[in-house]
């Protein structure tokens, strides 16, 4: 039985640095499921999700979220990740793009996506306005896309590892490492911590061999970790009937009697979990009357 996906949020040396250190393995399997990934677009999809429930985690009302949107120039189009708190959703114009294994033998996430576009970061706060942060893709490989987000955006210098381990269609591992550095560290502790990097690189494999709770302590040994916190994380969708209704009255009175003139009811499909809600004539019909009301 895997274990429970989970965020473990760490500090370090005193409170001088922050860290996120997670397992979503079961998470990445429930996307890769629903959307009948390739193991490219798994992995892309994987570790988007994984960074975005790292800014998820942190947001800290009830009602807030976190969209994170990578607009590559790659196959795969459009990545789109949601989350709020533990929960996370994400969907891909093209999941089931098939590359070849980049010469290393690695999956070629970059390439899925592209190494030229953009990412965005919207924060849902709910006030009227939601926050947009925006930067370019450094490559594509969504680990330093995460991070120089963080350190441009957001002016939190970051050390971001994101890995998803597959095969076929199996997640054997997916999880990440978030770490910052607190204003006023000292230059002994960010050189210690870069000298730690290449342990964590490879993070997904790294976690075959052992849980995270034990990686936390291997990684930073004698930078006294400390586990503040552990949430649960879960791939959840949060569509209903009433949303899906919303989004019709949406369209407008035009639009819906085009959609009662030329099919038999409507059938609208959940990008995210892709359930389906069908909605009769008569549903439209009267959808189309309340819209003339407005
Ligand atoms: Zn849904």
């Amino acid at each position: 039985m895997a274990d429970q996906d989970r965020m473990l949020q760490i500090d370090l040396c005193g409170g001088q640095v922050r860290a996120m250190l997670c397992e979503t393995t079961q998470t990445v399997q429930k996307c890769a499921d629903i959307h009948e990934t390739t193991p490219v677009c798994t992995a892309a999809l994987g570790r988007l999700m994984t960074g975005t429930l790292m800014l998820g985690i942190m947001m800290k009302g009830e009602n807030e979220s976190v969209t994170v949107q990578l607009k590559g120039d790659g196959p795969m189009g459009t990545l789109v990740a949601v989350a709020d708190h533990g929960r996370v959703r994400a969907c891909a114009d093209h999941p089931q793009v098939q590359l070849p294994l980049r010469e290393d033998g690695k999956l070629d996430v970059g390439g899925a996506v592209g190494h030229t576009g953009r990412m965005s970061v919207i924060k849902d706060l709910g006030l009227k306005k939601n926050y947009i942060g925006q930067c370019e893709l450094v490559n594509g490989e969504i680990a330093m896309d995460f991070a120089n987000y963080f350190t441009v955006s957001e002016q939190k210098p970051s050390l971001v590892a994101l890995g998803v381990l597959v095969s076929g269609n199996a997640v054997l591992k997916a999880g990440g490492l978030l770490i910052q550095p607190l204003p006023g560290c000292p230059d002994e502790i960010i050189d210690q911590l870069e000298l730690r990097s290449p342990m964590f690189a490879d993070i997904s494999r790294e976690m075959t061999f052992a849980p995270i709770e034990q990686l936390c302590e291997d990684w930073f040994r004698g930078m006294e970790p400390r586990i503040l916190e552990k949430n649960d994380l879960e791939y959840r969708c949060t569509c209903s009937r009433e949303r899906m209704e919303r989004a019709l009255i949406s369209l407008g009175r035009k639009d819906l009697q085009s959609l009662i003139d030329e099919d038999q009811g409507a059938e609208l499909v959940c990008h995210f979990c892709r359930t389906k809600y069908f909605f009769t004539t008569e549903e439209l019909q009267a959808m189309a009357d309340e819209n003339g009301k407005n």
